[in-house]
C-alpha cells in the first residue's frame, strides 16, 4: 500500500460496491497488455459521488429515452449505404466465437441490413464441447464463412503459464491474440469496416466518443490502437515477462507475431474503420441471446457455470472460470457479480437478487475444468493456491480461522450503510 490510498494494482484501498449494480470498485478497466507486469496500476471502474459506477450510467442511457434509436438507426443505415457496394466478397468483419453476442451481430448485419461480413474467430485455450458446437452452429445454422485461427499451441502454453505466474492472469493470451486478431484479417482480405459489440462504456471504462469508435491513437491504454509505441519489440510484454526472455527461452520473435497488433500506420494506410453496433442498436445481452437461440442455433450449457448462477455466456473455453476467479482474487470482482451486474443494469432482476447470487455464487472454485487447467499450465493444485494467495491484496482480504474472506463483502457494506 502507498502513501496516496491506493493498493499493489493501484486500486482505491476505501472498498465500495455501486449502489445500483453491487459492482465493487476494484473492477479494473481494460490495460494496455503489453506493458502489464506485476507493476502495473490499473485504471479502476469510475464510481460517481452518488456511488454508482460508470457502467450503471452508461446502460440507463439505453431506457431513460435520452437516446433516440430511430435516429441511431438511421446513422447505421448511412454507415450501411457507404459500404454496400464495396468491391469484394466482404463488406464487414465481426470476430467472435459464436456465442450470443457474435451470433446476434453477424445475423443481424447479414440478414437485416443486408451487410456481407466475415466471420473470424480466435480459438479459445481448450475448447469445450459446447463451444465447439457453437461455432460449427454460427457457420452451419447461421450461415456465415468463417476463418478459425487456433494459436501454436506450445507458445500459447508457454505464455499462459507465465501470465499466471507473473500477473495471475491465465487468460491474457487469449485476450490479446483475440482483441487485435480481427485488425489483422481486416486488413489481410482488404476489408473496410470491422464491427464490435457494445461499447466499453457498457462494462465502465470511460474513453473518449465512448459509443461510437473503438481503437483510436491516443485514448484508455486499454484502447489505444498504437499499443507499442516507440518501444522495441524485445522491450514489450507477453505474459508479464519481456519478449526478450522468451527468446531467451528457445522461441522466435515471429512466434509472437499472432499477438502483435497490426502496425498503426497500416491501419491509417488502408483506412479500416471501426464501429460498435452496441452504439446503434440497443444492445442487451439477455434479447441477443434469444436472437441468437432462434437464428444462429446458439445453445446453452446443461449446467451452470463455476462461479456463477448463468450457463449462457463464456461457456466456449475451459479457461474461461479461471479468468474470473484469478479476478476475484486479485479484486474481489468474480464471475457472479460479472454477470448479475449486467442482469441487474438491463433490469432483469433486482439489485437485492443480484446481491444474492453474489453471496452464493462469487468465488466458487471453478472445480469442472480445474484438471484440465492444472495440466495445461503443468502446476499442482497446491501450487496455484499458494499463488493465488500471493496475489490477495491485503486491503481486500483477511484469513479468518484458515479460510480466506474479504474483508468487506457487498452484503456487509450494504448492512452497514443501512443501519
Ligand atoms: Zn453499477
Amino acid at each position: 500500500m502507498n502513501q496516496n490510498g491506493n493498493n499493489m494494482y493501484g486500486l482505491p484501498t476505501d472498498i465500495k460496491y455501486c449502489h445500483k449494480c453491487n459492482v465493487i470498485n476494484q473492477k479494473p478497466t481494460s490495460t494496455n497488455e503489453f506493458l502489464h507486469d506485476i507493476n502495473t496500476k490499473q485504471i479502476p471502474i469510475y464510481f460517481d459521488k452518488d456511488n454508482i459506477c460508470h457502467a450503471c450510467r452508461s446502460v440507463e442511457k439505453k431506457w431513460n429515452s435520452k437516446i433516440n434509436w430511430d435516429e441511431r438507426e438511421k446513422e447505421l443505415l448511412d454507415l450501411i449505404e457507404k459500404y454496400k457496394n464495396f468491391k469484394g466478397p466482404y463488406n464487414c468483419i465481426i470476430g467472435g466465437s459464436g456465442g450470443k453476442d457474435s451470433g446476434f451481430q453477424s445475423h443481424i448485419l447479414k440478414y437485416k441490413y443486408g451487410m456481407r461480413p466475415l466471420t473470424v474467430t480466435w480459438s479459445p485455450h481448450i475448447y469445450t464441447d459446447i463451444g465447439w458446437k457453437n461455432l460449427k452452429n454460427w457457420i452451419n445454422v447461421g450461415g456465415f464463412d468463417n476463418f478459425l485461427f487456433s494459436p501454436n499451441g506450445k507458445v500459447h502454453r508457454h505464455l499462459t503459464k507465465r501470465a499466471l505466474l507473473n500477473i495471475l492472469h491465465p487468460f491474457q493470451p487469449f485476450i490479446i491474440g483475440q482483441k487485435y486478431f480481427v485488425t489483422h484479417m481486416a486488413y489481410k482480405f482488404n476489408i473496410p469496416l470491422i464491427f464490435y459489440g457494445e461499447p466499453p462504456s457498457d462494462y465502465g471504462t470511460i474513453i473518449k466518443d465512448e459509443e461510437k469508435f473503438s481503437y483510436r491513437k491516443d485514448d484508455h491504454p486499454g484502447f489505444t490502437m498504437d499499443p507499442i509505441g516507440s518501444n522495441k519489440i524485445e522491450d514489450i510484454k507477453l505474459g508479464g515477462d519481456k519478449i526478450s526472455y522468451h527468446l531467451d527461452q528457445g522461441f522466435s520473435l515471429e512466434d509472437f507475431y499472432p499477438y502483435l497488433p497490426l502496425d498503426f500506420n497500416k491501419i491509417d494506410e488502408s483506412k479500416i474503420e471501426t464501429r460498435y453496433l452496441g452504439y446503434y442498436l440497443k444492445w442487451i445481452p439477455q434479447e441477443n441471446f434469444y436472437y441468437a437461440s432462434e437464428n444462429t442455433g446458439y445453445v446453452v450449457n446443461d449446467k451452470r457455470s463455476d462461479g456463477t448462477f448463468q450457463k449462457y455466456a463464456s461457456i466456449d473455453d475451459k479457461m474461461d472460470s479461471f479468468f474470473y476467479y484469478t479476478s476475484y482474487i486479485k479484486f474481489g470482482f468474480g464471475r457472479a457479480m460479472y454477470d448479475s451486474g449486467i442482469e441487474v443494469r438491463h433490469g432483469h432482476i433486482t439489485k437485492d437478487e443480484g446481491l444474492g447470487l453474489i453471496e452464493q455464487f462469487d468465488g466458487e472454485r471453478p472445480k469442472t475444468y480445474m484438471e484440465d487447467f492444472l495440466k495445461y499450465c503443468s502446476i499442482s493444485e497446491e501450487e496455484f493456491d499458494d499463488l493465488c494467495n500471493k496475489f490477495r491484496p491485503p486491503h481486500l482480504w483477511q484469513k479468518k480461522s484458515n479460510n480466506w474472506e474479504l474483508k468487506v463483502s457487498p452484503k456487509e457494506y450494504f448492512e452497514k450503510l443501512r443501519n
